[in-house]
């Protein structure tokens, strides 16, 4: 619906429709009353100079008591009865131009969706490549202690070997390397089950304090043949949190070993804790080498740690990918600091409350309840 009205030159209303009445809310509004001179952006005011100007038409703001509105208005020169006047019609948009500022947002909320799934499809086909990558990898990873127990067997088979000794040491290259090989496979799996979400989680409360150092324990001998001293500083307190013991070994174990195996020679390996209401942290600190923080990122990313297997010291580098995708499957994080020069510290943190789906908190079928809070 349209408002009507004619002023004349004066700017006196001569006529107003009910439409335009209903709009404007005044019976015969003055011009100057009607529209005023501030400008509000997005819409230009209506200015009584743009009156001059014939064959106007745009939306404006129109002012009234209770606000204003936005108006389509079109301005005409007219001639009534030899009497010069200018006629204005005007169109309330306000809904309108709300409606589109709406359909404006709401595409631009695809357009940014869609840019989303072309990012998201660019980082599949990424991974799917890495994955290849790793496929190609770890499939020669496999192939050479394969080869390597292979070739020994058929030299002991055929005794191509001189000497005792000699045999002997084929002997011990088919366990090392059969050792290995356990290794790789056994974490190729592992990482293939976690992947596929298919690893079970047997998530019980335990004492985290006793739990950490019967794995400390266990690396008294590894520690002392790498002349590493290994502490603890055990709180007083017991520290409860939740967690799958057979998976948190693993991933504590592999920390310690790594901080033994990547120490200098008289180097030190200190587990202290930290606890708030919501985490418990276990922190093991070495005195290595170091980490440049550039490369924390592969620390724990399968596909680039297993390029670079020649440099692992006999181990299969995907432990520490492996580690941090347990951790995290159980609501906990692993994390890590370096220096360079000064060594690392990673360290682990554990939910204090249960905050995992209840199909987790399920009892280990034959789980030993050496460690049960
Ligand atoms: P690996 O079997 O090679 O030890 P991990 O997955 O356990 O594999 O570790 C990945 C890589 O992270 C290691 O090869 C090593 O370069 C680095 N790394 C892990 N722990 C430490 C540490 N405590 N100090 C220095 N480098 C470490």
């Amino acid at each position: 619906m349209l408002g009507f009205l004619i002023f004349n030159r004066t700017g006196r209303c001569l006529f107003i429709n009910a439409h335009g009445e209903q709009l404007l809310g005044i019976a015969k509004p003055k011009l100057k009353e009607l529209f005023t001179a501030t400008d509000r952006p997005p819409f230009r005011s209506f200015n009584v100079d743009l009156l001059k100007h014939d064959g106007f038409y745009q939306d404006v703001m129109v002012q009234k008591a209770d606000g204003g509105f936005v108006a389509n208005v079109g301005v005409k020169r007219v001639n009534v009865s030899g009497v010069h006047a200018v006629l204005i019609m005007l169109q309330d948009v306000t809904l309108q131009k709300k409606l589109q500022r709406e359909i404006s947002a709401k595409q631009n909320e695809i357009k940014a969706a869609f840019e989303e799934l072309l990012k998201q499809n660019q980082q599949l086909k990424e991974l799917d490549l890495a994955k290849d990558r790793f496929i190609a990898l770890t499939s020669h990873e496999l192939r050479t202690p394969l080869a390597a127990i292979y070739a020994s067997a058929e030299i002991l088979k055929m005794k191509l070997y001189d000497t005792p000794e000699q045999m002997t040491e084929f002997i011990e290259m088919i366990y090392e390397q059969g050792h290995h090989l356990q290794e790789l496979v056994n974490d190729i799996l592992d990482f293939a089950k976690i992947q596929a979400g298919k690893m079970d989680f047997f998530v019980g409360q335990y004492d985290l304090i006793p739990f950490v150092d019967a794995i400390m324990n266990h690396y008294v001998g590894m520690a002392e043949a790498n002349n590493v001293k290994l502490e603890c500083q055990k709180p007083s307190a017991p520290l409860p949190c939740y967690f799958d013991d057979v998976r948190l070994r693993q991933v504590l174990s592999n920390i310690i070993n790594n901080a033994i195996k990547y120490n200098r020679q008289g180097g030190s390996v200190k587990i202290h804790f930290e606890s708030s209401a919501d985490m418990v942290k276990v922190f093991v600190e070495d005195s290595g080498k170091g980490i440049p923080a550039d490369q924390f990122d592969k620390v724990f990313n399968e596909f680039e740690t297993v390029g670079n297997m020649s440099q692992h010291h006999k181990g299969t580098g995907l432990g520490m990918p492996i580690s941090r995708k347990l951790t995290e499957a159980m609501g906990g994080k692993l994390l890590l600091k370096s220096t360079v020069g000064v060594g690392s510290t990673f360290w682990v943190e554990v939910p204090a409350q249960k905050v995992l789906e209840e199909s987790f908190y399920q009892k280990r079928p034959d789980a030993s309840a050496d460690f049960a809070a």
